[in-house]
Order: structure tokens, then C-alpha cells, then sequence
């Protein structure tokens, strides 16, 4: 394990002045960005343009994962709001958005694409603070790939002849979508861009920890003079989601979340006409072969699991790296992982940032002494984690194998499981002997050998020498239990469209 530097007398900005082991974190000063995204103290459900109380009265915190202060009150929607919200949203198909040429629809995505960006710093912040990742995160990945999603879809709206050449499309109606924690903005930008530009209205509950972006999302609506119920936000915990799901009015559900919510879902909609699209877990592999240009894909192996905490559900959960060069990738990953800064989401130079909530943290924890209990072996650096806040460290399990609950079960945190393999068949094996499907990584010089991985991976995205690349042109979605439907490019706008 390697040892951090003796703390030694206070410096300019207060810190214990570092001195530098080879090898060893280097302490930089802190560089916070300001913690003022314009909060308010309580938020209300958005029904049919406005923010309205819930009729229950009731409210419950949200608070910030790095330091566990409380942040804002959300309002706890019932199954009375999730009903006033269908009615709405119903309306404003009926009455507006459903009847609105495309190319006038168009105009609102742009819109709302253009008044994010004039934004884009306070909801980055604001993502940051309610949701633990760090902010240079927030601030390059999820915010503007919110505004491409809708600038992208903002593009199709006036060309859905398109979608599918030789068909006519039509809006499905009212759409129901329920979102988890771990992109909280962008998801809704997943969720609601294909859906409006196609003409649908909806009824969305984002993840009980991370309410805070859709909310403001929701201002962005109002300011975009979005006509009321075309979109509406009913916040709460699982029974809220529930009752979004179970509605009779939508004719179309769409989840993402865990594969367990998944199933419950799907069982209780089984009968019923509804369309469905369900994106879930996974635990994908990347996998690095001898001829792989080691450091790149060392930097991809990182990238796929500590971006945002591995709060990714096609994180590259599991490493199979060919056994010539397992050693040097090992080393070099071990090496790598004691410099990355974890610690305060909201400093710029932090590279993993706080676990989202205290549940989460003792499932990675549990998960982790399940992956020692079976004889893996660990490897943390031992870096120093802030007092208050969730936080796990970066973590790596080599001498796994297929049998491990590690090497199986998603963890949803910074944790990689290393496993190794000595010919392409298994690899292929490997990697597919999942009852996941989302994505995987392929590390090598050989073109040849990354067309023949992508054809038999069965994963609904392959990335070759890179890892947890995104664009709004992508359809996005899983196999086997990982789901079906895709999210992204034109097959995502099929799945909100009926043809004729
Ligand atoms: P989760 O527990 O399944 O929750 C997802 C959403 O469903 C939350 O809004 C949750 O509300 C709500 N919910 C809970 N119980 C429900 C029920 N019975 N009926 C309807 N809605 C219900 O998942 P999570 O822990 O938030 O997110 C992590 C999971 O999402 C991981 O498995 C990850 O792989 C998956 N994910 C998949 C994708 C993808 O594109 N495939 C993308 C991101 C995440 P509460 O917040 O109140 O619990
Ligand atoms: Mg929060």
C-alpha cells in the first residue's frame, strides 16, 4: 500500500504544506468552484406549467452526498398529483402539443437547448451539489450533453418523415418515464427530447436523491413558454414512481434504473397495451489485449470505472486483460489510481467526488468485503477521505474469478474486477457470461480483431480503444437483463412513435 506524505507545516492556503513522494499524489491547492447555484429552500411539483404543493402536504430533504448537509425540500407526489399530472399532460396533447407542426415544436427544443447554455455553470453546480459528482463532470459532460440532446432532437422535429422512410409517424400520446440518480439532468434529456420532438407529453419522476435539476429544468420550461402540461414533474420515492408507471392514461412507459425495479415494472404492466422501454444495469467488460497500446487503454480502464464514482450503468465494471501483459497492466492501473484525487465534488481538480447516497455507500461496501470474503485480492490506495460526506475509494480486485459475486453482481461504485484470459474465443466467453448486456471495451492495434469482438459481444454498445464515449446520435441500450428500446440517434425516436 503506498504511503502518503507526513503532514508538515500550514501553508498560504491553511493546508499542511505537502512534500512529494515519486509516485505519490501531489497536493494542489483547493479549487472550489462557488457553491451558489441558486437554490431555493423548497420544491414544488411541476403540473401543467406551474410549480404546485402536493396534495398530501408533505415534503422530504435532499441533501448534499459530500458533506451530507441538507439542501432543499422536495415535495413527496402521490398518486392524486401523479393523476393531476396525466390530466394535464392529456390536455396539452390534445389541445397543443400534439397538434403543433413539427417544425414549430422544433422551435421549443432550441429553445430550451439555447437557455441551458446560458446556464449551463449554476446547473452544473447544482448537479454537483445534490448528486455528489464532481464538477468537472458536471460541467463537460452532463450539462452540455443535455443541450446537445436537445439541439439534436430539436433537428428531428421538423424531419420525422425520416425516421422511418416509407412510413407515416405519429405521436404515441402520453408517456410515462421514471429516472435514477446517477445522471439526473442528462437523463431527463434522454427521457424527454426524443419524446417531445416527436410530439408525445409526460409525466416524469426523477430519483428520489437528485430532484433538484429536473426542477430547474422545469423553470428552463417555463421561461422556454413551453405550453403548460407538455411536461410535468412529479417527485417522490419508488411508490411515486409506481404510480407513475401504473397509470392508465400513458401509452407508453419508459424506465432507467436497476434491473430488480425493471422486472417489478414489467410484471405489473404485463396484459396491459402499453409500449415499454426499459434501460437497466449492466457489468461490462473491457478488454485489453497483448497488442493494446497499454497506457491509452490503462487511461480508458480508469475512465470506465471511476468516472462519476462508476455510478455508470455501462461502467466497465469488470478488466479481462490478456495474460501476457496482466502484470504491467495491473501495475500500471495500481500506480495510476493512487493519484487520483478523490474528495469535495465542487473542486475542480477532483477526479472521483461522493458516493450518492448512504445507501448506496453500504452496498459498495458490503459488496467489497464480499469480493476479500471470497479470496480476491484488494488494492486502495490510501488516500485521505473527507471527514463528513460519502466516499469510497478508488478500488481493485485482481485473482478474480467468474464465480465471484464481484465478477456477477453490478456494484454500481468505484470498483473494478480484474479476470484474465488467454484467447479471443474466451474473452468473448468471458465478457458474454453475464446475465447483463449494455456494453463492453475492446483494447487492441488489430481492426480485424475489433470487428470480430463487436459482432460477438453481446452488448448494445462496443467501444474499440476508447470507453464510455456518448452522443446524442447513438442509440443507446441493452440486451439480455439489461434491458430493451433504445435511447439516442433514430431507432430512440421509434420507440416513441406508432407507424402507419
Ligand atoms: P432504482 O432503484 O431502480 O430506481 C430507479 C428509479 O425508479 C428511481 O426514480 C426510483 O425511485 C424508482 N423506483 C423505485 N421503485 C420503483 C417501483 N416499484 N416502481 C417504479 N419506480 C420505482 O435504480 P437506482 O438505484 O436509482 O439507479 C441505479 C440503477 O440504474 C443501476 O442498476 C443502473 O445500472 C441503472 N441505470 C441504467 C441505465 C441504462 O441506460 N441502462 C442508466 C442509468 C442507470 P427512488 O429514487 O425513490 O428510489
Ligand atoms: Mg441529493
Amino acid at each position: 500500500m503506498p504511503t502518503l506524505a507526513p503532514e508538515k507545516k500550514s501553508t498560504r492556503s491553511g493546508r499542511p504544506a505537502p512534500e512529494l513522494i515519486f509516485g505519490d499524489l501531489w497536493e494542489f491547492d483547493p479549487a472550489p468552484e462557488t457553491a451558489n447555484p441558486k437554490l431555493k429552500s423548497r420544491y414544488d411539483l411541476f403540473i401543467n406549467g406551474e410549480f404546485v404543493a402536493p396534495k398530501s402536504g408533505k415534503y422530504f430533504d435532499t441533501i448534499n452526498p459530500a458533506n451530507e448537509s441538507k439542501l432543499a425540500e422536495i415535495a413527496l407526489g402521490g398518486a392524486a398529483d401523479v393523476d393531476a399530472a396525466y390530466q394535464a399532460a392529456q390536455r396539452a396533447f390534445n389541445t397543443t402539443w400534439g397538434r403543433m407542426p413539427g417544425r414549430e415544436r422544433a422551435k421549443y427544443l432550441y429553445r430550451i437547448a439555447r437557455l441551458l447554455q446560458d446556464r449551463a455553470r449554476e446547473f452544473a453546480v447544482a448537479e454537483t451539489m445534490d448528486g455528489g459528482k464532481p464538477i468537472k463532470e458536471a460541467r463537460d459532460f452532463d450539462v452540455p450533453m443535455t443541450a446537445a440532446h436537445f439541439f439534436y432532437h430539436a433537428g428531428w422535429a421538423d424531419k420525422l418523415d425520416y425516421v422511418a422512410p416509407g412510413r407515416r409517424v405519429a405521436p404515441l400520446g402520453v408517456v410515462g418515464q421514471v429516472i435514477p440518480w446517477n445522471f439526473p439532468l442528462l437523463m431527463c434529456a434522454w427521457k424527454l427530447a426524443p419524446a417531445l420532438a416527436m410530439g408525445n407529453c409526460v409525466v416524469l419522476k426523477p430519483a428520489e436523491t437528485t430532484s433538484i435539476t429536473a426542477l430547474k429544468l422545469a423553470e428552463i420550461f417555463q421561461d422556454a413558454g413551453l405550453p403548460p402540461g407538455v411536461v410535468n414533474f412529479v417527485t417522490g420515492a419508488g411508490a411515486t414512481g409506481a404510480a407513475v408507471m401504473n397509470h392508465p392514461i400513458p401509452a407508453k412507459i419508459a424506465f432507467t434504473g436497476s434491473t430488480e425495479v425493471g422486472k417489478i415494472i414489467l410484471r405489473s404492466l404485463a396484459g396491459t397495451e402499453k409500449k415499454m422501454t426499459l434501460e437497466l444495469g449492466g457489468k461490462a467488460a473491457n478488454i485489453v489485449f497483448d497488442d493494446a497500446p497499454i497506457d491509452q487503454a490503462v487511461e480508458g480502464i480508469v475512465n470506465g470505472i471511476f468516472f462519476n464514482q462508476g455510478h455508470v450503468c455501462c461502467a466497465g465494471s469488470r478488466l479481462l486483460v490478456h495474460e501476457p501483459v496482466a502484470d504491467q497492466v495491473i501495475a500500471k492501473l495500481k500506480q495510476r489510481i493512487k493519484v487520483l484525487r478523490v474528495g469535495d465534488p465542487l473542486d475542480k481538480n477532483t477526479d472521483i467526488g461522493a458516493i450518492n447516497s448512504q445507501e448506496q455507500l453500504a452496498k459498495i461496501t458490503a459488496l467489497v468485503a464480499i469480493g476479500v470474503k471470497e479470496g480476491a485480492e484488494l488494492f486502495q490506495p490510501a488516500c485521505r477521505l473527507p471527514a463528513r460526506g460519502y466516499y469510497f475509494r478508488p478500488t481493485i480486485f485482481s485473482g478474480v474469478s467468474m464465480s465471484h459475486r464481484i465478477a456477477r453482481e453490478e456494484i454500481f461504485g468505484p470498483v473494478l474486477s480484474i479476470l484474465t484470459f488467454r484467447t479471443v474465443d474466451e474473452a468473448v466467453e468471458k465478457a458474454n457470461n453475464t446475465a447483463y448486456g449494455l456494453s463492453a471495451g475492446v483494447w487492441t492495434d488489430k481492426g480485424s480483431r475489433i470487428l470480430k469482438m463487436s459482432t460477438e459481444l453481446k452488448a448494445g454498445v462496443v467501444w474499440a480503444n476508447t470507453y464510455n464515449k456518448f452522443d446524442p446520435t447513438s442509440p443507446f441500450g441493452g440486451y439480455k437483463e439489461s434491458g430493451f428500446g433504445r435511447e439516442g440517434g433514430r431507432q430512440g425516436l421509434l420507440d416513441y412513435c406508432q407507424l402507419a
